[in-house]
């Protein structure tokens, strides 16, 4: 799990260290030389990210002292239901017990979950969801910050609108200085300890990412995460090696047929082997697929959620397909919101426990509520979109994104204002920016 509140290093054994929290203990990968029992640190996404003064984390901490508190209060109060009362739907109440005991959900299970239609039992359903990430993650909520490089891309997805399908749209590639500024600015000054970076297919060389990628590492303490679609085990371990810990990959679909239709001249299988590959590395794996695309069934969306977990995802990213005119696909319906809450919400009961699941973008522009809904349906993340906003209306996926033409202050505002309604600790927003701009509010 991920804090970027200070933690004090209570052991260290080899690579792995236990850090505190205001009591909390949690485990974390260090890659840091010299790193000592008392010393003060950021981890993010299971890892240390960078060592702070004692001075410094002892200022953040009596920051953040009282309000970890009354958040966890809030959150506490707010989960209140109580599984094995649940007069209404028995079979949900006994699949909770058994998932919360580490009974692993069947697919005849998941079936159940996703197929409830009537209105009581969906909230039972979402409500244990929320029981169960409240009981696995407490009121930790991952918010990381996504730059789109570039939506330059080869591929012919038959759904996305920065396909080579897509001729009016306006290309753009961003240079190494207009990154690093961007990374800087998301950083250094926004507090972000988590950062993706993702572009179309093809539109750097792995050489071009990996200097890139050094030159973040060397200059900023921040967790990278890759999504430039398919480069190779090669590509993989070069970006590796360059620093990047963290590799965001959509299956899409786990239906190989489905996946041969909407892609063509594609296999299914070269990308599940690359997300493998990516795991055996050591990268954090952020994949999961759309819901909704033409002729998906639910066995299929069962099946998707079944394949995220044996990939070993660290975040399940389930989002709506959502129709873009400038693909073959643009008559399609997208799905109902319902529909994308029932999958987050069955997510979190089929999900490893330590994984996170993710209230994605492309579900926010479906629905206005959506990020408070599905945070309290299963749902403890949320990307905030760092692309400059010179670009940020040219990665059009689909059309209409949510956050579009907001600047990054302003999904701040607004995330840390959701996340406290719902005590949430908005942990990988950083310290510098909560508690100078938001504590007095919180
Ligand atoms: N080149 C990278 C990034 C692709 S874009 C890669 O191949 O992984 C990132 C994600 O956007 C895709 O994985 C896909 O799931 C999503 N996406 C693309 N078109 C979409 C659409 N029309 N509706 C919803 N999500 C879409």
């Amino acid at each position: 799990m991920c804090y970027a509140i200070p933690g004090k290093v209570e052991s260290v054994e080899a690579q792995m260290v236990v850090v505190d929290y205001f009591g909390e203990k949690k485990k974390a990968r260090n890659e840091l030389p010299n790193l000592a029992v008392g010393d003060y640190v950021y981890a993010q996404g299971g890892y240390v990210i960078t060592k702070v003064s004692k001075q410094e984390a002892e200022e953040s901490l009596s920051g953040w002292k009282e309000l970890f508190f009354s958040l966890k209060d809030t959150d506490d109060q707010l989960v209140f239901f109580a599984p094995e009362n649940s007069a209404v739907d028995r079979r949900v109440a006994r699949i909770v017990k058994e998932v919360s005991q580490g009974k692993e959900i069947s697919p005849d299970e998941l079936k159940y979950l996703i197929q409830l239609s009537d209105e009581s039992q969906l909230d039972i359903l979402f409500k244990s969801a929320n029981f169960l990430r409240h009981k696995y993650h407490g009121n930790a909520c991952c918010v990381h910050g996504i730059i789109e490089i570039s939506n330059n891309c080869r591929k012919q997805c038959g759904y996305c609108g920065i396909s080579i399908y897509n001729r009016q749209l306006k290309r753009y590639r961003m240079s190494k200085p207009e990154i690093i500024a961007a990374v800087e600015e998301a950083v250094n000054k926004y507090g972000f300890k988590a950062l993706i970076l993702q572009s179309g297919e093809g539109a750097y060389s792995v050489a071009e990412l990996a200097d890139i990628i050094k030159q973040i590492k060397q200059d900023f303490s921040v967790l990278i995460f890759i999504s430039f679609g398919e480069i190779g085990q090669q590509g993989l371990a070069e970006l590796y090696q360059a620093g990047a810990r963290g590799l965001l990959m959509r299956f899409e679909t786990s239906n190989p047929d489905l996946y041969r239709k909407i892609h063509p001249g594609q296999e299914l299988d070269s990308r599940l082997e690359e997300i493998r590959q990516a795991y055996q590395m050591g990268y954090l794996i952020i994949t999961g697929a759309l819901i909704g695309l033409p002729a998906q069934t639910d066995n299929d969306i069962i099946n998707d959620i079944l394949l995220a977990r044996t990939l070993n995802a660290e975040m399940f990213s389930f989002g709506p397909f959502i129709a873009h005119a400038q693909t073959p696909l643009a008559a399609a319906v997208p799905p109902a919101e319902e529909k994308v809450l029932k999958v987050l919400a069955a997510a979190r009961f089929a999900a490893a426990r330590e994984a996170k699941i993710l209230v994605t973008t492309g579900f926010e522009t479906l629905s206005s509520r959506a990020r408070q809904k599905g945070l309290v349906s299963g749902g403890n993340s949320v990307m905030l979109n760092v692309t400059p906003l010179r670009y940020r209306g040219f990665y059009a996926i689909y059309p209409n994104r949510a956050h579009e033409s907001e600047t990054v202050p302003e999904q701040i505002d607004e995330t840390v204002k959701l996340l406290k309604s719902l005590g949430r600790a908005p942990t990988d927003l950083g310290v510098g920016v909560v508690k100078q701009k938001e504590a007095s509010k919180l």
